[in-house]
């Protein structure tokens, strides 16, 4: 901007006195900062595999949908905004901040493509780029100081809180952006002592607001200021470089490729082992995590990543609830951790196992597995594969609680968590009554169908559930489905036994009902249990397409083929509870709400924390059988939601959802004001059928009567 002008070769001389130090400085930075970073790669490199390098362009989507467009960051709108207006400021000072640090040994120095007119526009945006970071940070610092946001605070039984760490490495990042606009304005102050029209006009930015103090002072002056700002700008820089992978700032340098290697398949789990067949399973010596090492390293690079906002344990329901499980601190203390035993001098790592040291038992089985904190997280840390994996090593060392060691063992046994007999699964729909109105066939080599619905556990043998069974039963039998179910060669899914980390256990049921689905020939499954849903579409291999009953009706709904009587007009007002396996896990939010809607006269309303925000009943994870210790149950916090949102009636389209709901319906004290229906149920109770009139015209009869 001033080459050539006198004022301009000053204030190059001035730097140039220090090209020596400046150099050093760099060098002393980059040492370092390589140095570190080595230090933290190490663990990593100890770490269990993790296959992640497969998809690079859904990778690649990723990475631009959730680091660069900042995407999940909208869902805290104060948080949020500042996050991606200073991420936006970063992004655009990236290249000014390499171009200042070269200027200091080389002054000359020029960015490609920024000389001229381009560069002067260059200087305009990160002026005020500048200025937006140092007031993002100011009002970052008195957030955290002042209105302390309850989700940044630390109850003492999760740790110490790191907010000392987090104002001092954001005041660092304002003290930056005041030495740059510093450099910035005495380069402009020297050109205007020199009687030259200044080149730039960010009007109001932090440049502008300095060269305006600096103007009216001498030349000597001005130099030395444009000394000082690129001293300070190289030291805080190289500082904060060095200092951020010692905190909750690391994720500055991992989130990208934190991002990049996420998760790419929702619902899934982690083998036992990356890497390692099923059929080599029995040559493993141990199963899961016990000690930090046997993390995988993307597991670790979660850790590094968390940027301790808070958000994951805020939308957990075992926290909300006061369990000893906060997910974030779960991320925390392991990056503690690896930072106390991976120290930057000495020999790094002791083996020492996690649990009991830095988790407890209660911690890590207090977890539904719903997936809250993963769909919060803005950088896509995961939890459910590191709980599982801690749950694994927990089970590989016969470290199960009392009240789970039954199911287990009848799981096992009989194929029910329930411990019940084999024959009695297809009990349910056996039933005088509802045989007049609905057969429904057991699949074997005599009797083949189209379809099978798979019943699952729960519903086939829980008294109440079983009606879940006959409703969906009838929905597909109205809707002409040749289907059956596979009764007594029907085990449970698995899917919790997944879940709790009892991988052999579900790898036995997997293979029994695999081989059982595929000699029945069907070419499809419905189920109407998000659970074994979840399971056959994701635990599974080799199965026919796998739908849940909502998505059967919505598509009848739309297709015309399904059309339902009007519900009575008599005060009830409708929720739907978003089951964790069907939205979260597998994102079916509009086919359940799509079925509801097409009933005449419903009135639905919509609780605050609905679809991928959904605040889990309590029951995943085999929670039916254990309870952790807590303030108050799960269920309860979620019916009272719905009575917030002002429904009497709560939707769900789980049957676990069901035990839990109506379980907390009578603990909250508001039953005879609140009740809970399957979406399935409502369906079959609502069902009409078509009849012609004379005219040709289809005609709802107001009789619910299924075809048989
Ligand atoms: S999966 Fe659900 S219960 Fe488990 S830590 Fe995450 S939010 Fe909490
Ligand atoms: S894991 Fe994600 S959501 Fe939780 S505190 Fe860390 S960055 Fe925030």
């Amino acid at each position: 901007m001033l080459e050539g002008s006198q004022s301009h070769a000053q204030l190059t001389a001035w730097l140039e006195q220090g090209r020596v130090l400046f150099l050093l400085i760099h060098l002393l930075g980059v040492a370092g900062f390589a140095y570190i970073v080595a230090r933290r790669l190490i663990p990593l490199f100890r770490a269990e595999r993790d296959l992640r390098f497969d998809q690079p362009l859904a990778r690649l989507h990723k990475a631009l949908k959730f680091w660069l467009g900042q995407w999940k960051h909208p869902r805290y709108p104060t948080a949020g905004t500042l996050h991606i207006l200073f991420f936006a400021g970063f992004i655009l000072l990236a290249m000014r901040a390499f171009t200042v640090l070269i200027v200091g040994v080389s002054p000359a120095f020029v960015m490609p493509g920024l000389s001229g007119e381009a560069g002067r526009v260059y200087e305009v945006i990160t002026d005020y780029a500048a200025t937006v970071v140092f007031f993002c940070m100011v009002i970052a610092i008195v957030r955290r100081l002042v209105f302390k946001p309850a989700r940044y605070e630390v109850p003492a039984k999760f740790g110490k809180a790191h907010k000392a760490d987090a104002v001092f490495l954001l005041a660092l990042i304002a003290i930056l952006m005041v030495a740059d606009s510093l450099f910035e304005a005495a380069k402009a102050a020297g050109q205007a002592q020199a009687g030259q029209p200044v080149a730039f006009a960010a009007v109001l930015s932090l440049p502008w607001l300095l060269t305006i103090a600096l103007t009216s002072t001498s030349l000597p002056t001005i130099g030395g200021f444009y000394f000082a700002g690129y001293l300070l700008h190289e030291v805080t820089f190289y500082f904060l470089l060095c200092y951020r992978p010692f905190g909750i700032q690391f994720h500055v340098e991992t989130s990208l490729f934190n991002v990049y290697f996420g998760r790419l398949n929702k619902g899934t789990l982690k083998p036992v082992k990356w890497g390692v067949r099923d059929e080599q399973l029995d040559q493993v010596k141990s199963f899961g995590v016990k000690t930090f090492e046997d993390f995988t390293w993307k597991h670790m690079l979660d850790f590094y990543s968390c940027a301790d906002c808070g958000r994951c344990s805020d939308n957990c329901p075992a926290n909300a609830v006061g369990r000893p499980l906060s997910p974030r601190f779960l991320t925390i203390k392991a990056r503690d951790y690896a930072f106390q035993h991976y120290p930057m001098f000495g020999k790094p790592g002791n083996g020492q196992a996690l649990i009991g040291s830095i988790y407890s038992e209660d911690e890590i089985w207090s977890c539904t597995t719903c997936g809250a904190c993963e769909e919060e997280c803005p950088l896509l840390v995961e939890y459910i594969d590191k709980i599982v994996d801690l749950r694994r090593g927990m089970v590989d060392d016969g470290n199960v609680p009392q009240s789970l060691q039954k199911p287990l063992k009848a799981l096992e046994s009989r194929g029910n968590p329930y411990g019940k007999m084999e024959k009695k699964k297809a009990d349910w729909a056996n039933g005088k009554e509802f045989q007049q109105v609905c057969r429904v066939k057991t699949l074997d080599h005599k009797n083949g169908a189209d379809t099978l619905y798979f019943v699952d556990s729960i519903t086939a043998y829980d008294d109440r559930m079983q009606s879940i069974g006959r409703a969906t039963a009838k929905i597909l039998d109205h809707l002409g489905e040749n289907f059956g179910i596979l009764g007594a060669a029907e085990k449970d899914s698995g899917h919790e036994v997944r879940r709790f980390g009892e991988e052999t256990l579900f790898m036995a049921l997997r293979d029994h009902n695999t081989e059982a689905i595929q000699a029945s020939g069907v070419t499809r499954i419905v189920t109407a249990d998000p659970h074994a849903y979840n399971a056959l579409k994701h635990d599974y291999r080799d199965m026919p397409p796998v739908e849940h009953i909502s998505q059967v009706l919505a598509r009848e709904v739309k297709s015309g083929k399904l059309k339902f009587n009007p519900v009575e007009n008599d005060g009830k007002v409708y929720t739907y509870h978003d089951p964790c396996y069907l939205g979260r896990h597998n994102q079916i939010y509009d086919d359940p709400r799509a079925v509801l809607d097409s009933i005449p006269g419903l009135k639905r309303v919509e609780m605050k924390r609905s679809r991928d925000r959904s605040f889990c009943c309590g029951g995943g994870g085999l929670m039916l059988f254990y309870e952790p210790k807590e303030e108050q149950r799960i269920g309860v916090k979620r019916v009272q939601m719905a009575a917030d949102a002002g429904a009497n009636v709560i939707v769900t389209a789980c049957p676990f959802c069901m035990v839990n709901i109506e379980d907390a319906i009578k603990v909250a004290g508001l039953e005879g004001k609140m009740t809970a229906i399957d979406l399935a149920e409502l369906a079959d109770q609502q069902i009409a059928l078509l009849a012609l009139k004379a005219d040709g015209v289809p005609e709802i009869q107001q009789e619910c009567v299924t075809r048989r």
